[in-house]
């Protein structure tokens, strides 16, 4: 399987190889070589700083910058549903768990991107790293759509919906579809099908709709992903849906066929969200990262600015942001604004324990 991917590029190694070296070496060698390094290789990415300039739910929060050889690494095994992940910091490779790790268990890692699609997953896992996974996951089989069905949502999470918006009709009747079909909200690819939503509404420039799709993706949709969906790529949901989330004061929201109540919440839910960003990059990331310590200095930027700009030109004086971490006034506070939002947009409220 390797030799036919890179058999032409290995035999072109080989022969400047061959040409350098005074002792032979086979082609063969080289190019067991040439696969032994690229099945073990490294992925780099580093996290993307994003400020405030962040709707699309399809840029990623990391960014692949190449690859390294690391011995240690090398020896970690594959799972589909692993328990760290690498980050790479300044001159550093770091190997973060991504959920909790119980004494003695084996710290796994996912090489390849994250791939829902039983079919896609196996057959590149196979093609790419020679690997034939038979992790929990895999052992469950292929439980996402089937036939045509498969074959249209497929298509849909494909194309630009960001340049074609009139295809929004083909994507919500994907959607019923497959609730037709039974699939609940945690069926792939339900998450990315309402990133598509999102995209299109968002060149139809309906913020409403983009606020409503971005809080029912974090809300309802990723709650019911298995397997569960990364960290880093709940980050890119978090991203989006505070930046629907307007600055700066009640009454001047481009939200404007919400009610005025939570439009006011919004704006006030928004900072809190920044918070929660900042929280949650640091878990991923570090809380030493560049990213983290970014990400810390802007929602206090901002927060500061907000209430500057409350007490100087808005009419209830009384709003000021106060940070999730600085006490229990301030969560219970966040979580009824939230559900007055989540009910404001058609969704249903939720407990303290889902929405901090
Ligand atoms: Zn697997």
């Amino acid at each position: 399987m390797a030799m036919n991917l890179f058999g032409s590029v290995a035999n072109a190694i080989a022969e400047v190889v061959k040409a350098f070296v005074e002792t032979e070496v086979s082609e063969d060698n080289i190019i067991d070589l040439f696969c032994m390094m690229h099945n073990n290789q490294s992925v780099l990415s580093v996290p993307l700083i994003k400020g405030c300039r962040m709707h699309d739910p399809k840029v990623p929060t990391e960014f692949v910058v190449g690859t390294c050889l690391e011995p240690f690494l090398a020896y970690v095994s594959y799972k589909c549903m692993p328990s760290a992940k690498t980050v790479h910091e300044s001159a550093e490779l770091r190997i973060r768990a991504t959920r909790d790790i119980a004494a003695g268990e084996e710290i796994t890692m996912c090489y390849a991107p994250e791939i829902r699609d039983y079919q896609t997953r196996k057959s590149d896992l196979k093609t790419y790293w020679v690997i034939d996974c038979n992790c929990l996951l895999c052992q469950k089989g292929d439980f996402g759509p089937q036939g045509p069905l498969r074959d249209q949502v497929r298509a849909l999470k494909n194309i630009d919906l960001a340049q074609y918006p009139d295809r929004l009709g083909e994507v919500k009747r994907a959607i019923q579809a497959m609730r037709d079909a039974g699939f609940g909200w945690g069926a792939d690819p339900m998450r990315e099908l309402h990133q598509q939503l999102l995209r299109g509404y968002f060149a139809k420039m309906n913020a409403s709709e983009c606020l409503r799709l971005a809080l029912k993706i974090r809300y309802q949709i990723e709650p019911a992903q298995y397997p569960p969906n990364s960290m880093q790529s709940r980050l890119e949901t978090l991203y989006v849906l505070q930046s629907f989330l307007n600055f700066p004061a009640p009454g001047t929201s481009k939200l404007s066929e919400l009610p005025m109540k939570v439009k006011e919440v919004a704006i006030q839910v928004k900072f809190n969200l920044r918070d929660m960003l900042a929280r949650d990059i640091a878990q991923c990331f570090g809380s030493d990262s560049m990213v983290a310590n970014f990400e810390k200095d802007f929602a206090e930027r901002q927060s500061a600015e907000f209430n500057l700009h409350v007490q100087a030109f808005a009419k209830n004086k009384l709003y000021k942001h106060v940070p999730l971490h600085r006490g229990d006034a301030a969560r219970t506070k966040f979580v009824k604004n939230m559900n007055e939002l989540l009910k404001g947009t058609g969704l249903i409220a939720l407990d303290a324990k889902d929405l901090l």
